[in-house]
Formats: C-alpha cells, structure tokens, sequence
C-alpha cells in the first residue's frame, strides 16, 4: 500500500482508511483564485502558505481571476511568490452582472431591505455578482476549460498542516469530484425561496435524479425533502472536479435557479448552491472530506481530529477550536455528515 511508503494513512469521512496509489497520468489542475487588486496582501499570505505547506513540492498553476484588470503590481508581487505558472483572467460582463431577466430596481429594493436587517453582505450589490459567478460562470471561461480539477483559494486563509501529498492525484486515483473541509448552517435570510425552488425543479426534472440513498441527499434535506437542513460546505475552500458544474445536470439546475431571480432578489451563496448539487448529482462517495487539510477562514478553522496526523503533519492549528468537531461543534454541520454516513453504512452492511 503506497500510503504506508508515504508514513500516513488517510482516512475517508466514514473512518476507512484511502489508499494513495500513484498513477502515472499527468493530472490537469489549478488553482482557482478570484481576487480583487486591493487584496493584493491577504492573497500573498494564502499563497505563502500554499507553497509552503504544499506546492513547493507540486508545483501546480495558478488563474487569477478579476471582474477588472489585474495591477501591474499585483501580478508582479504574485509572480514573486508562486512555483508555479500563472495566468491572469479577467471575467466580462457577460459572466458578471445583472443578466436581462432581473428586474434591476427590484433587485435594489430587496438589497436595501436586507441592508436594514443586517444581513451579512445583505445590501451589496458585487457580493451577488460574485455569487452567482462563482455559482454558474467560473467553470465556462475559456482559461480553465484545459483544466480538470481545481483547488479554489480565497485571501487571508490559513493552511496550517503540512499536506505532504497530491491532492488532485488523490481526487483522481479515488474518483473523488468534491473534496471540502468545512461545514456551516446558511443564514435563513439570504435563502428565503431555495429550497422551494430546488423542489421545484427536482419534480420538473426527476428523470436526471439518482436515489436519495445513493446520494448525500438527507446533508441537505430535512423533514424528508420538505425542507433545507441550511447545511453547506464551505466554498471558500473546494478540491474539485470541473465536470460537476459542465454537466448538463448542473447547467440545468443552475438556469432555473438563475431564472427565478433569487441571485438577486435574494442573496443566494454559491455554497449552498454548490453544496445542494453535489448532494444530488453525486453518488455519495464522489465526496470527500478532508480531514487532513488545516484550514482556517475568517474567524473559522478546521483542524485535524486525528492526534497524528496533527503531528505528522506539523500543524499549527488548536484541534480544540475547530468548527465541526471540537468544541464548537454545535455550530457546524460536520457532525450530520458523519452522522448520515454511518447510518449509510449500518444500512447496507446488512444486505
Ligand atoms: P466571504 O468569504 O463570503 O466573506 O466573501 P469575500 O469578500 O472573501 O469574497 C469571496 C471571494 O470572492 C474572495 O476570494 C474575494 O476576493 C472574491 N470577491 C468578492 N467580491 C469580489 C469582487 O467584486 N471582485 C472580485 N474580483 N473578487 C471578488
Ligand atoms: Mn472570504
């Protein structure tokens, strides 16, 4: 078994152990990063730490992304930084921006109204656009079309354990299409009507469905279906496979979600967009948790539970503060994961 060569085992969301068998293909990868040029610092110090906890050893390429130009300086101080190539995009406004259907002065009265009742990013404008990119674009430019999986990667995150092997080989070598460290409840306000419209669609669409039971389904449904558990992994950080969001389930799924306004009317994230696609295009094994990968965004981390792998891996994380299963746990999702996976398990072991 290779993965006792590399001195680590790795180990799934429901507690078997991976193997990490090389393959010799070549695997096409990047990272995926959209950034203004005022976050010029807080991307250079993800960056650091990407290089140093990981690509130093890989040297995989990296697409900036931008709805405008690029600074000189900014490309100049990332090309500084990086092991790998670069290429800078900049997004048009065919991908970014109200799209013909929205009804623009509505769209600014449901941004004022959730202004007023605080609403993270309630009343922004850029925030929406991002979403609904992040949710239906970012996967159509021509830049990444080479590409086949990517790791996506926000400013002033922290990558606080050595991740001493590839990523994308695993993702590839295990048929993984989502790979994700964190899980959080969505804020009700900003999803008034998605989950209304998810069932909608999945009645209008049913013969693209696979059974719940094959899928991670019960993460995102509760009440059987009638509604939205709020669960969503977190998208700021995403080990994927490009193919999800290309496939004509997802381009489907997508337009009727787009169609009915809720990017704007609304403020529908991409994460929980993301997180419901995947829990119903997905067989549930195409999804992985990376327990391994120490991870922190704002005031949220993630830290390894293995004692092990925390010191194997040199972690600079408190295991106590993670989001999912330390001592916050109450706050995220990750215990339902682990929860449904088991009972998945104890379902099928007696068949
Ligand atoms: P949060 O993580 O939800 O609090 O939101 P962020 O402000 O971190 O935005 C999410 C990601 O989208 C980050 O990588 C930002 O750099 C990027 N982003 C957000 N808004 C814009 C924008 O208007 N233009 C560009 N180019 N990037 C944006
Ligand atoms: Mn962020």
């Amino acid at each position: 078994r290779e993965n006792l060569k590399l001195g680590f085992n790795l180990t799934s969301a429901d507690g078997t152990d991976i193997a990490i068998t090389e393959t010799s293909e070549p695997i096409n990868a990047c990272f995926l990063i959209l950034v203004r040029n005022r976050e010029l610092e807080g991307i250079i110090s993800s960056i650091r730490q990407l290089e140093a906890r990981f690509n130093r050893n890989f040297h995989y390429p990296y697409v900036f992304l931008n709805d405008e130009d690029f600074s000189q300086e900014f490309k100049d101080t990332v090309l500084n930084e990086v092991s790998g190539d670069v290429q800078f995009g900049k997004v048009e406004e065919d991908m970014w921006g109200y799209p013909a259907h929205i009804n623009q002065t509505r769209a600014r009265e449901a941004m004022r109204d959730m202004e007023k009742k605080n609403v993270p990013y309630g009343g922004s404008e850029s925030y929406r656009h991002m979403c609904r990119f992040q949710s239906g674009f970012f996967f159509r430019l021509p830049l990444v079309q080479d590409y086949e999986y990517y790791w996506r990667v926000e400013p002033d995150v922290d990558f606080s354990c050595d991740i001493p092997y590839d990523v994308f080989r695993f993702m590839k070598t295990n048929k993984k299409k989502y790979g994700f460290t964190m899980t959080l409840y969505e804020i009700k306000e900003t999803i008034p009507t998605l989950w209304d419209t998810v069932t909608d669609f999945r009645k209008d669409n049913s013969e693209m469905l696979m059974t719940d039971r094959a899928t991670l389904w019960k993460f995102v449904a509760d009440d059987n279906g009638a509604a939205y558990s709020r669960c969503h992994f977190w998208t700021n950080f995403e080990i994927a496979s490009f193919d999800i969001w290309r496939s004509e389930a997802y381009l489907k799924f997508f337009d009727y979600l787009d169609s009915s306004g809720g990017f704007y009317y609304e403020r529908w994230g991409d994460a929980p967009v993301h997180t419901i696609a995947a829990s119903m295009f997905l067989a549930k094994d195409e999804i992985h948790r990376f327990d391994d990968i120490g991870y922190r965004h704002g005031t949220f981390s993630h830290c390894p539970m293995s004692p092990k792998i925390w010191h194997q891996r040199n972690c600079a994380c408190d295991r106590r503060q993670d989001f999912d299963f330390g001592m916050r746990a109450r706050t995220g999702c990750g215990i339902k994961v682990e929860n449904y996976r088991r009972e998945q398990r104890g379902d099928s072991s007696g068949s």
